[in-house]
């Protein structure tokens, strides 16, 4: 379930074993890797890939192998026995084993501008798009140990890292309160929430509002990086699979969850790491161990 690099990895594993893996994409075909512009820290590309078209490539060498994708999104499953059910919006499919991509979505601020400007000014990712931004004005929303990690490394480029927070204390932990605190580079507008995100093709400014005292401003800037937590999409599978209580699937060190024959990796489970690569490894390792799984299973 997933095509995301999860999801398609697991499937060019399943594939060459000879399983007859299907995909189903999700409403976002690529994964969230295919929302980015450039991807610079998948190995292999030294002059990086688009994000699309990684996802097209994943996709290509699944399918090359016998990898089915179906375009649709999985609304329910039955883990309770097997052949495993899982019911999409026009089809049901039952699989002998399942593995889980689901990856996970970072929350939004679900203002204007923000989906039209993603990629264009607007980042989930610091690690991924952090470079982006050398010598350039740039915003993190958020007050968590995320927002402050993220917006010291944006330092590494950026002229200027403002960190905007609704609230007067931080979630963060003193230390990297006093971290950012310290650094040059880095200011602090508190007690404020952005309310628009203003720009054509690009990201220009924001709009600001004070939480006390309700004054407006606009505030010029080339990157805006949300970091008001993640989102893993595993609901369809409460109740059936064990999950920490932020929502990651719980699995071993084999990506086994606490359903033999159902795996999961990536984002799903992994609260971690949130990396293009480290995903599709996760993803291989869970149909390695599918296909063990089954092997096991025959003998
Ligand atoms: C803007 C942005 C830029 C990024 N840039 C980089 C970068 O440069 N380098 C890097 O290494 N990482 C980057 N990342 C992180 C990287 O994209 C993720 O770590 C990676 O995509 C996670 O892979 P995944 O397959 O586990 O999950 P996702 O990529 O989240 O894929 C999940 C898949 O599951 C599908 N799905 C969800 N629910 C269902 C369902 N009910 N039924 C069927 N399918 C479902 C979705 O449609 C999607 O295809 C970036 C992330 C973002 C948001």
């Amino acid at each position: 379930m997933g095509s995301g690099p999860t999801g398609y990895s697991a499937a060019l594993y399943a594939a060459r074993a000879e399983l007859q893996p299907v995909v189903l994409t999700g409403m976002q075909l690529g994964g969230q890797a295919a929302l980015t512009y450039t991807i610079e820290n998948y190995p292999g590309f030294p002059d990086g890939v688009g994000g699309a078209q990684l996802g097209e490539l994943f996709q290509k060498q699944a399918e090359h192998f016998g990898a089915v994708t179906e375009f649709s999104s999985a609304h329910s499953v039955d883990l309770s026995q097997r052949p495993f059910k899982v019911k999409s919006d026009d089809e049901d499919y039952l699989a002998d084993t399942l593995i889980v991509g689901t990856g996970a979505s970072p929350t939004h601020l679900n203002i204007s501008g923000e989906v039209e400007l993603t990629g264009r000014g607007v980042s989930y990712c610091a690690t991924c798009d952090g470079w982006f931004f050398k010598d350039k004005k740039v915003v993190v929303v958020g007050g968590g140990d995320s927002a402050l990690e993220e917006a010291l490394f944006i330092t590494r480029y950026a002229s200027s890292v403002t960190i905007i927070h609704r609230r007067e204390e931080f979630r963060a932990s003193p230390i990297l309160q006093h971290r950012a605190r310290e650094h040059p580079k880095v200011d602090f507008i508190l007690n404020t929430i952005v309310t628009e995100i203003v720009g054509t093709d690009k990201l220009e400014a924001l709009k600001l509002k004070n939480v006390k005292t309700g004054d407006e401003t606009i505030y010029e800037a080339d990157g805006l990086f949300i970091f008001i937590g993640h989102i893993p999409n595993t609901q369809i599978f409460k109740d059936q699979l064990e999950m920490s209580d932020l929502g990651y699937i719980k699995v071993n060190d084999k990506m086994e969850t606490n359903v033999p024959g159902v795996f999961a990796a990536g984002e799903a489970a992994d609260p971690h790491f949130r990396q293009v690569v480290t995903s599709a490894g996760m993803g291989a390792a869970a149909a390695i161990q599918a296909t063990r799984f089954l092997e096991a299973e025959s003998e």
